[in-house]
Parts: C-alpha cells; sequence; structure tokens
C-alpha cells in the first residue's frame, strides 16, 4: 500500500474548499465525538486488535495517518511461519503460538495463505553446537555468532516439527546429503554437505489479507470505524486530536482507552501524546525483487533459507514469477524513511551468489526494492538479529485522563493472538467480558474458499457465470469467494479494462467505495 504520507495537503488557489473535499468517513468520524477505544495505526497489529474488539461488540474507532497496512506491514517477507531460528534464542512461547497461528491462518486464510516449502543449504555438520544451546539455556538471545551445523539445524527441526505437527497436517522435515540435493536442486553451491527442507507458510497478498481482516471488523459491529489518512496529533485529558491528512482539517474524539499500536512508531505517537517512552529499537530491513528466469528456476519453487556469511539467516524464494531475495537488519531511525541502499544490494547479490555461485546478476534485473522498520522492542547492544521478535503490552495508567495502551513488537504471523491479547487488555480495563474468540474465525474471502486448484475451475463457473473464466480466476485470486460481490457491482453498467485487464473502471470504483481507496497508490 501506499508508504507514508507526511504532512496535509495544501488547498491551492481555485481548489475546492477543504469541506467539500471531506471524506465520507471522516464526516462520519466527526460525528461520532466519543468511543470506548480509539486504536491510533492501521497495520496487520492495529487492525486485528479492531477486528477482535469490533466482534466483541465495542464501539472502536482505528485511525491510519497513511493507508492501510502502509508500514512495516508491507515490508515484510511475506512468511507465515513459526519462526525456526527463534528457538536458539529459547523464545519457545513465541514459536509456539506461532505456529499454532500458521497452521490456523492455513484454514482460516486459504485465499492469501499457502503452505511454503522451505530448504536450507547446509556447510557443516557440528557448527554451533554448543554456542545455540547455551542461549536456550540462558533463556536468551547471546551475543556471538557461529556457524549453524546440520547436527544444531536437525535439532532444531526435531523441536520445530514437535510444535508444528497439527495432527499431521504439516509433513515431517527431510534431510538429504550432497549428492540427492544437488540432483533436486541442481544450481545449489556443490561444496554443500546437506539440505534440509520443511514446511512454513506464506502470504502470497499481505495487504489484501489486512484489509480483508479490517473489512469483517468493519461489517460486524455498527461501531466500529476505521478511517485511513487521518493523523493522531496530540491527546487533550480523555480527548485524542485528530488531523484529517487529505484536508488539514482537526477534529477530536474521546476514549475510554486509548491503543497505540503504531508499531516502530509507537514511541514517536506516545510523544506526540504527551508522554515520553523508550519501548522501541526498530531495525531496517530491505527486500529486492528480481526478474530472473534462471534464478526462479534455480530455487525449485521452494524458499532457499540459509545463513549468509556474517551469520544473518536470510531467504531467496518465488513471487508471482519473480524472485524476492531479503533481508537485512540495521539499526535504523525510525523519524526517517527507510530506503533500500547500494550497500544493501551488494548484500543481496552476495548472498545470491553464497548458494548459486554460477548465476550472475545485474542491477538492471531488479524490477522492485522495499524496506520497512520492524517494530522490535529496544534492545541496547544486542545484535538486531538476536533481538526478541515476541511482542509485549505496556498500559499507562497513571497519567490524567484515559489510559494509554502501548504495543511493543509483534510479527505478521501471530496477528490474532496478539489482537486477542491486546483486546483482553482492553476489555479488563473497560470491564467489559469476551464475548467470542477469533480463534478459528475465518477470514474474509476465505470463507467457502476452493482450497484445491481443481475445484476453482468448478467455483468460477457457478459462482461467476457471467465472467470470463481468466478475468473470474484474477477476482478470486485478489477478493477469494468476495469475488462474487466484486463482480455483482461489475455487471451494474459499463466497465472498461485498465492495466491490460488485470484490473477494470468498475472494481477500481469498487475498492474506492468498499475498500477505503484515496490514491491510486492504494489500489492493491
Ligand atoms: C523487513 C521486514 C521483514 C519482515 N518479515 C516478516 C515475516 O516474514 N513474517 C512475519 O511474521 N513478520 C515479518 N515482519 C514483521 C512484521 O511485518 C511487523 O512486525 C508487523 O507488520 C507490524 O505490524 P504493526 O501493525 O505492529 O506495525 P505497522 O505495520 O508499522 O503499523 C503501524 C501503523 O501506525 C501508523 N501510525 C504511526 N503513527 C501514527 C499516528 N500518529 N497516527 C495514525 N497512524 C499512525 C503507521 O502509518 C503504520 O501504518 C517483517 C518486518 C520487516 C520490516
Amino acid at each position: 500500500m501506499n508508504p507514508q504520507r507526511k504532512g496535509p495537503l495544501v488547498a491551492t488557489a481555485g481548489a475546492p474548499s477543504p469541506d467539500s473535499r471531506e471524506r465520507d468517513s471522516v464526516a462520519r468520524l466527526r460525528a461520532v465525538r466519543h468511543a470506548s477505544v480509539v486504536i491510533i495505526g492501521g497495520g496487520i497489529n492495529g487492525i486485528a486488535t479492531f477486528r477482535d474488539l469490533a466482534m466483541q461488540g465495542v464501539d472502536v474507532v482505528l485511525v491510519e495517518r497513511g493507508d492501510f497496512a502502509s508500514g512495516a506491514t508491507a515490508a515484510s517477507s511475506r512468511m507465515i511461519h513459526g519462526g525456526l531460528r527463534y528457538l536458539e534464542n529459547g523464545e519457545l512461547r513465541l514459536v509456539r503460538e506461532s505456529v499454532r497461528e500458521r497452521n490456523a491462518l492455513l484454514r482460516t486464510a486459504p485465499h492469501f495463505v499457502n503452505p511454503l516449502r522451505t530448504t536450507i543449504p547446509i556447510y557443516s555438520t557440528f557448527s554451533s553446537l554448543i554456542a545455540s544451546p547455551m542461549r536456550i539455556l540462558r533463556h536468551g538471545p547471546g551475543r556471538r555468532h557461529a556457524e549453524r551445523g546440520a547436527a544444531m539445524i536437525k535439532a532444531g527441526l526435531v523441536l520445530y516439527d514437535a510444535f508444528s505437527r497439527d495432527n499431521g497436517a504439516m509433513p515431517r522435515h527431510r534431510f538429504l546429503g550432497r549428492r540427492e540435493s544437488l540432483a533436486a536442486l541442481p544450481a545449489l553451491d556443490p561444496s554443500i554437505k546437506y539440505t534440509a527442507t520443511y514446511y512454513d507458510a506464506s502470504v502470497h497478498s499481505p495487504e489484501r489479507l489486512a484489509l480483508d481482516v479490517l473489512l469483517d471488523g468493519i461489517h460486524v459491529h455498527e461501531g466500529a470505524i476505521a478511517v485511513n489518512y487521518v493523523e493522531a496529533i496530540g491527546l487533550d485529558g480523555s480527548s485524542v486530536r485528530l488531523r484529517d491528512v487529505e484536508t488539514g482539517l482537526e477534529l477530536s474524539i474521546g476514549a475510554d482507552v486509548i491503543v497505540n499500536a503504531s508499531g516502530p512508531w509507537t514511541d514517536l505517537t506516545n510523544e506526540t501524546l504527551g508522554t515520553a517512552t523508550s519501548f522501541m529499537g526498530g531495525t531496517k530491513g530491505s527486500h529486492i525483487v528480481l526478474d530472473h528466469p534462471q534464478l526462479l528456476e534455480a530455487t525449485g519453487g521452494r524458499e532457499i533459507f540459509f545463513e549468509h556469511s556474517d551469520g544473518r539467516i536470510v531467504l531467496i524464494y518465488p513471487l508471482h514469477g519473480r524472485v524476492l531475495v531479503g533481508t537485512t537488519d540495521l539499526e535504523a531511525d525510525p523519524s526517517e524513511p527507510a530506503v533500500c541502499t547500494e550497500d544493501e544490494v551488494d548484500y543481496f547479490f552476495d548472498l545470491v551468489r553464497q548458494v548459486f555461485p554460477t548465476i550472475e546478476l545485474d542491477r538492471s534485473d531488479i524490477v522492485f526494492t522495499y524496506s520497512g522498520i520492524r517494530p522490535l522492542p529496544r534492545h541496547d547492544d544486542i545484535k538486531p538479529g538476536l533481538v526478541s521478535r515476541d511482542y509485549r503490552i505496556e498500559v499507562d495508567r497513571d497519567r490524567l485522563g484515559s489510559p494509554v495502551v502501548s504495543l511493543v513488537g509483534g510479527k505478521w504471523t501471530t496477528f490474532r493472538a496478539l489482537g486477542e491479547a491486546l483486546a483482553d487488555r482492553v476489555l479488563e480495563l473497560l470491564d467489559r467480558p469476551r464475548a467470542r474468540s477469533t480463534d478459528g474465525v475465518v477470514i474474509g474471502g476465505g470463507l467457502h474458499y476452493p482450497k484445491r486448484a481443481s475445484n476453482r475451475e468448478a467455483w468460477i463457473a457457478n459462482n461467476l457465470p457471467d465472467l470470463d473464466p481468466a478475468r473470474g480466476a484474477r477476482l478470486l485470486e485478489r477478493y477469494g469467494t468476495r469475488a462474487t460481490e466484486v463482480a455483482a457491482l461489475l455487471a451494474e453498467g459499463p466497465d472498461f479494462p485498465l492495466v491490460d485487464g488485470a484490473l477494470s473502471t468498475r472494481e477500481v470504483a469498487y475498492m474506492a467505495k468498499f475498500e477505503s481507496v484515496v490514491h491510486v497508490t492504494d489500489v492493491v
């Protein structure tokens, strides 16, 4: 989705007055005046909390200063994963929760989340066998890097399998020797000793999944309102001061509880709200996307997940016919925009060369780069790669006015469980009981989604009979089974193709009306 937009649009001479340009959603917000909860930040974690509270019947307002899911949420590696690597840091709670949520998402969001076959190339047998268990015994991250050998990876995968099995839904890991590994993936570095293959999952359209979660929240409770391009700019007692980024107009909304879910910007938002905190220590991560058929073929359709020469775990994997390569982990200042630097590109080329030494890359193969800041907790002198990926919730009740609840950390994978934990804290503050759980609740267009490719054709023929099958397939991929709603709107009037038929004029109108698209760059 759209990158952050920092300030209001300036009204120029002859432009319509800001009032006449005010969006209906903002006018509705202005009319509300008071909500039980105001959530600041429309990334996946603010959105998940919004949906959870809406499902409890709580009047909740979510404001996002850019487009929804445009912060860290748009910058992820798209893995819905248990976090094999967190095992060596002893983060057993997080791994258990993550694999549980991963397995659940394969069922509740089958339109966007798919199993991901993952292969680790391994260069040694026993390295790091001492260092990592020591880290686990100390229940925390260590500071030194030692290469991970086969025995250590094997131990991790056995444990991971134990957490992951989900009644046998996910296959167990497999180890292969050098010869078999090279037969399966011939472009791999011939100096490898083994490969280990296991299953995780990936999300092919993270921004659309976030949007589906948001729409579920909006649809389930009339008192749930979410508006993008509205920034929280201050706090007067129990009222959050807001500014419509599009018009520059300000408004205030009272709240019994304020949730700060602004990801890497959490401390900056707290400062805006009048309280200094130092919860966060975000790190920047970048990715490049390559149009490189030879590299695509070399991956064999799998994620190649491995240790780069600096000890960082990096990945190469196929994405929509291209290849995603990531990522870095560098200390970052959230008040500065995150961009992919030339040094990072060199780092990525180097890591591809490490596993696929015969594949030549050129900067002209790069079709896209993106970067974001991970909302990690403050970590002082701990190396970025070893900082906990778990989350915690901080409640400030000492201030005059309503309590402010800050979220510190939180991956993509665990958004539902995190949203539930955060909503529980809010319900406690509101002294309201939980009415229902979000556990196992199917998300948006995942409802009755034909999981098997072989059933999709029949679904399209039965449910989108008036559309050309290729167009039907595109709608099913983009909206899941909500494609029927979109098709109904397409049928209401003349429609013209856009972007070589990938979109159409009426489809964009649908997005503007129902998906809060404000700028062309918000179309996903
Ligand atoms: C490089 C990288 C790779 C990653 N890979 C993975 C992965 O493969 N798997 C995984 O599970 N996780 C991954 N993550 C982590 C994951 O993407 C994030 O932890 C998660 O998306 C955080 O979501 P969030 O909602 O907490 O924060 P964000 O998405 O950053 O949302 C916070 C929002 O708050 C808004 N905001 C800030 N200030 C204000 C204000 N004053 N008023 C209104 N709005 C405001 C921002 O605009 C932003 O949209 C990765 C992260 C990065 C950066």
